[in-house]
């Protein structure tokens, strides 16, 4: 296989320059804007969908057009201004391969800026990992502002946007109307979710100016239409919301399968020699897709074994927890965010389990 990417991958900097960064623009864009800068020392930057004021730093992947931006931790709400998840976008010669669209439609805007001063290409397709609010909102300013790009998602997303014989879209009506109150003004009455224009069974690949991507389903397992894409031509692996970068997963939706997940996980595991970069759906860019795997899937292991032994010595939830030792992960960013309802919606899998 044909890496364009240095042996020795170069770290992305986080806190300066560095020397072999072979991207000028990056440095430009990113180190301005670095860890050591108050939030509050960046300009709000105006939108048609209302002023993103927190700093949107543009990194890139050493040695590669590909490019990413990275949410912060914990739920949406006015203080993150719905940048919880990441995003991020491959350049070719033909036009522009953005995976996700982040959480509100002035976060899409924003990121569509960020294309905007890397390249002038078209964007011709997003693809987007699953349909859940923190990723998909963004669509709209694509739709608006990028000349229609195509979006391209797996069939089980179709559940969300009532796409279905079976689904009117509730899940998703009720979401909107919920971040219509904790994310306004920058999501609102005008905030529109953005059907797939092209879905997918298992999996799907295509070309664009010479860079090759590679969709593939591994859901249902954080959600019904979890899909990872690998940019062949790079070792660049997006991997959605089935991978976490060093913080706590979120599990605590009724659409999770814990099995499925960690089978999600063993085939990304597979996928070692030809992987450089992880960039999971929450949390940081990874270099050892190895590493990044099995934190997700311990964790996840965890919290499956403390809750089935409580749930067979029939223990209540409550105390199951409080006499779970949690310190592995207590340090871990979303952990206050997640850990319990993750654990308590465990604990209900295992006890429905455990009545079949
Ligand atoms: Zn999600």
């Amino acid at each position: 296989m044909n890496i364009a990417i240095p042996s020795v991958p170069i770290k992305l900097q986080r806190g300066g320059g560095h020397a072999g960064m072979c991207c000028a623009r990056w440095l430009v864009l990113a180190c301005a804007l670095l860890t050591g800068m108050a939030a509050s020392a960046a300009p709000p930057v105006e939108t048609p969908y209302g002023a993103v004021s927190l700093p949107f730093t543009l990194y890139q992947v050493p040695g590669a057009p590909v490019y990413y931006v990275e949410g912060l931790s914990g739920v949406p709400d006015s203080v993150n201004e719905g940048h919880t998840s990441n995003a991020g976008f491959v350049v070719t010669e033909a036009g522009v391969v953005v995976f996700d669209a982040l959480g509100t439609p002035a976060l899409g805007y924003r990121l569509l800026q960020r294309i905007r001063e890397v390249t002038d290409k078209p964007v011709k397709c997003v693809v987007v990992s699953h349909y859940h609010a923190d990723h998909i909102y963004g669509l709209q300013a694509f739709k608006e502002h990028a000349n229609a790009p195509t979006v391209l998602a797996q069939r089980g997303t179709l559940g969300y946007t009532g796409g279905t014989a079976d689904s009117q879209g509730e899940d998703a009506a009720r979401r909107l109307e919920q971040r219509r109150q904790a994310l306004f003004p920058w999501v609102d009455e005008k905030t529109t979710i953005v059907a797939p224009d092209q879905v997918f069974d298992r999996e799907t690949s295509f070309e664009l100016g010479g860079v090759r991507f590679e969709v593939k389903h591994l859901g249902p397992a954080h959600a019904p239409g979890d899909a990872i894409m690998l940019v062949r031509n790079y070792g660049v692996l997006f991997g959605g919301d089935v991978i976490y970068g060093g913080r706590v997963p979120f599990l605590d939706s009724p659409e999770t399968d814990i099995t499925q997940w960690l089978a999600g996980l063993d085939y990304i595991a597979g996928l070692k020699d030809q992987v450089q970069y992880v960039i999971p759906g929450h949390g940081t860019m990874s270099e050892d897709a190895q590493r990044v795997v099995e934190a997700t899937r311990n964790y996840i292991l965890y919290v499956r074994e403390v809750m089935a032994r409580a749930v067979g010595d029939l223990v209540p939830f409550d105390e199951a927890y409080l006499n779970t030792g949690w310190s592995r992960f207590e340090k871990l960013p979303a952990f206050d965010a997640s850990n319990r309802g993750n654990a308590y919606r465990i604990y209900l899998d295992e006890e429905a389990r455990s009545l079949r």
